[in-house]
């Protein structure tokens, strides 16, 4: 079967959406079409994730689909990508439903090589190894405002809840050169705010005299010019002072930190093995606001860990109070095979989950509130993207990070403009334009 045209379906982190255009880079310059929807493709690619349960049962179900398609006639070819790929887990699946290309994280780049494979030998194609270059998304796909830009891969860390270091293997930090390269490629193509990778940002070049520290590396990206700088995912473990002093002091560098807790109790953060404790990470919130004013902060938590008290769970709840999040990713505990919690510990009973995150989930509530009540009255610097679910909305992300609507009939042109915030809800922040501060790309809007 000659496969030309290629639809990938996307889970999980940015990581993954980084991975995804550099999958499609490497069809395209191959020759291959992208197909619009799955109906359209004779190739789906299914870029996985196997961070917690639910993913995993959503790509089993779609992998069950196409396999019954394939047995009633249908000219296809599918793929599997991304964390699950790397996993006996995710192999066993791809056996089960006849998957016929299965590409880890670290063998994207082998896609051509598989899709001829199956093309010319009728044989499925397998590859898990890790390349030592970490490969360059160089062509950003036209009317891209915002560029993802891996960093680094892997993480070195080993939270006893987490599968990401055995799918994405230890770190590795990218070359300075091709970081910049790559960031100057983005700018070019008139990409408005560069989102730096990796699963520990701050780790970036550690125990490497040839590479910059991060913060000299994001000061690098900084002074490109481009208007816009972000990053995630930080760990509080590597967050150091030189990287605050950053966001305190350029421009370009958004005010906005993701900085994951997990738990507020030292006993539980114990059992995770995250290294550090609770007073650690209050000390650098404190370092953060004190720096950087109108910082907006939001964190990962996990509820439900195996053995959390009532005790522990308040602890997280006071944490919350302490630090008053802008926003928090909220998840119960997922018990995954191959980690050392599923290996050790019991799972606790899915109703206590489920009451300790519908708590969390309400100061959440709270704050996020609170926090984005601030705003009212004030302008932010707002990339707007594309059309709102809401039709009569056009939706964009401040400097800050938060999801604020426009009416649509005040931008013709999606790009940077400056919002006054009217009004505010946990989620959201309904503004008006206030002025436009470049127009990048005509809006496309949805009729
Ligand atoms: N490297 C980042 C860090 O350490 O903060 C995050 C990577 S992980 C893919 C994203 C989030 O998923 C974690 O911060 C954690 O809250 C959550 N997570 C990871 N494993 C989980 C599990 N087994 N159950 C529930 N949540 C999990
Ligand atoms: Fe997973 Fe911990 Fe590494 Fe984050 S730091 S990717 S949670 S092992």
């Amino acid at each position: 079967m000659i496969v030309t045209r290629v639809h990938v379906i996307t889970h999980g982190c940015q990581m993954n959406e980084y991975d995804t255009h550099t999958i499609t880079s490497e069809l395209v310059a191959g020759g291959h079409e992208l197909a619009p929807s799955p109906a359209d493709a004779n190739l789906i690619i299914l870029n996985t994730c196997a961070v917690r349960g639910k993913p995993v049962e959503k790509v089993t179900t779609m992998l069950g689909e196409y396999r019954k398609e394939k047995l009633a006639g249908r000219d296809l070819t599918v793929g599997m990508m991304g964390c699950l790929a790397q996993l006996d887990e995710g192999q066993t699946l791809a056996k089960k439903f006849g998957v016929d290309i299965l590409v880890g994280p670290g063998a994207i780049t082998d896609i051509l090589a598989a899709i001829e494979s199956v093309e010319t030998r009728g044989e499925s194609f397998w590859s898990l190894d890790f390349k030592d270059d970490l490969h360059s998304y160089l062509t950003p796909a036209p009317n891209t405002l915002t560029g993802f830009l891996t960093i680094m891969r892997g993480c070195n860390h080993n939270c006893t809840y987490c599968i990401v270091p055995q799918t994405r293997g230890p770190e590795v930090s990218r070359s300075l050169e091709s970081i910049l390269h790559e960031a100057r490629a983005m700018q070019a193509s008139g990409v408005q705010e560069i989102y730096l990778l990796g699963q520990n940002v701050n780790s970036y070049g550690l125990g490497r005299p040839d590479l910059p520290s991060f913060a000299e590396l994001l000061r690098r990206i900084a002074a490109t010019g481009i208007p816009r700088v972000k990053f995630t995912t930080s760990h509080p473990m590597n967050f150091t002072s030189d990287v605050i002093d950053v966001l305190a002091q350029e421009p370009n560098v958004c005010k906005y930190i993701h900085l994951p807790v997990q738990s507020g109790s030292d006993r539980v953060l114990r059992r995770m093995a995250r290294e550090y404790r609770r007073d650690r990470y209050l000390d650098i919130i404190a370092e953060i606001k004190a720096k950087i004013p109108d910082v907006v902060i939001s964190t990962d938590m996990i509820v439900g860990f195996p053995g959390e008290t009532e005790e522990d769970f308040e602890a997280t709840l006071t944490l919350y109070e302490e630090v008053q999040y802008d926003t928090a990713y909220m998840f119960m505990y997922s018990a995954r095979p191959g980690t050392p919690s599923h290996k050790h510990f019991d799972d606790m009973p899915r109703a206590v989950k489920t009451e300790r995150l519908g708590r969390l989930i309400e100061r959440q509530k709270h704050w996020s509130n609170v926090r984005n009540g601030r705003w009212v009255g004030r302008n932010l610097r707002v990339l707007i993207k594309e059309p709102a679910t809401d039709s009569s909305f056009v939706v964009g992300h401040s400097d800050q990070n938060h999801t604020v609507l426009v009416p649509k009939e005040q931008v013709s042109a999606m790009g940077l403009y400056t919002v006054r915030v009217d009004t505010a809800t946990p989620h959201t922040l309904y503004g008006t334009v206030a002025g436009q501060q470049t127009e990048a790309i005509p809006l496309m809007m949805a009729s």
